[in-house]
């Protein structure tokens, strides 16, 4: 299948899982995960109508945004960031996804500052527990988001999370819940800074069940792309 008939696909399962959950499909935004498609592939999706672009690796973003990679869609990052590479990204992207630390959290706000921009970012929250992922605990992030005023240069507008891989259909939804859980805990704190409009969780195998509960934004790659060759890498 295209990719625009991917992208037509997934919409449907989306429009699915959120009538099934009795929310409304225009809040649940379609993030395509673009690691590893070239330029003219990203623009296809952007084409067929993906509501943004995540990318992983920075090296393939800054190869890719010249190209025109992104045209007319927010691009966010979504994949592991060195504390060197933040200066690519700040003023750049619309949205960093994936700040797994306060070492990086202060990364970005220098550099905001340096900059003289304003950066959107969400926390990523480790919710499996893995030893394998970096990210907050659900407590370290709630206690970042109150000490969001220490970095006026950075804009905090939700969470990510990355659960472990699942063993069996529906083996996710508990910690997708746990995720909504903390962002209204977050939330209704009202802190300085801080919103929670984003909820980024859910990729190709459970997107359905992160929409069920709660996610305002899915991070697909497989089902709009087909599988990534890794062995090219
Ligand atoms: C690759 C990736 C995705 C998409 O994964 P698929 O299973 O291919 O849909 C989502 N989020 C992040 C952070 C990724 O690196």
């Amino acid at each position: 299948m295209s990719i625009a008939e991917n992208v037509r696909e997934i919409r449907r399962q989306m429009a699915e899982a959120a009538e099934a959950a009795g929310r409304n499909a225009n809040e649940i935004a379609l993030c395509a995960a673009t690691k590893m498609n070239d330029a003219e592939r990203v623009k296809e999706a952007v084409a067929a109508g993906v509501d943004c672009c995540g990318e992983n690796r920075v090296q393939e973003l800054t190869a890719k945004l010249p190209q025109g990679a992104y045209e007319g869609k927010p691009l966010h990052f979504i994949g592991h960031l060195q504390t060197n590479k933040v200066k690519y990204l700040v003023g750049t992207v619309d949205l960093i996804q994936s700040v797994d630390r306060t070492e990086l959290l202060e990364a970005i706000e220098k550099e905001a500052v340096k900059k003289g921009v304003t950066q959107d970012i969400l926390l990523e929250v480790n919710i499996g527990a893995e030893e394998s992922k970096s990210g907050f605990t659900p407590a370290q992030a709630m206690e970042t988001a109150a000490n969001m005023a220490r970095y006026p240069h950075v804009r905090l507008r939700g969470l990510m999370a990355i659960p472990p891989i699942s063993e069996h259909p529906g083996a996710n939804r508990r910690f997708f819940a746990d995720m909504r859980a903390l962002s209204v805990d977050i939330a209704a704190k009202k802190y300085d800074n801080v919103t929670m409009e984003h909820l980024s969780m859910g990729m190709s195998g459970d997107f359905a069940d992160a929409i069920a509960e709660g996610s305002t934004m899915i991070r697909v790659g497989t089902a709009i792309f087909g599988a990534r060759d890794y062995s090219k890498k």
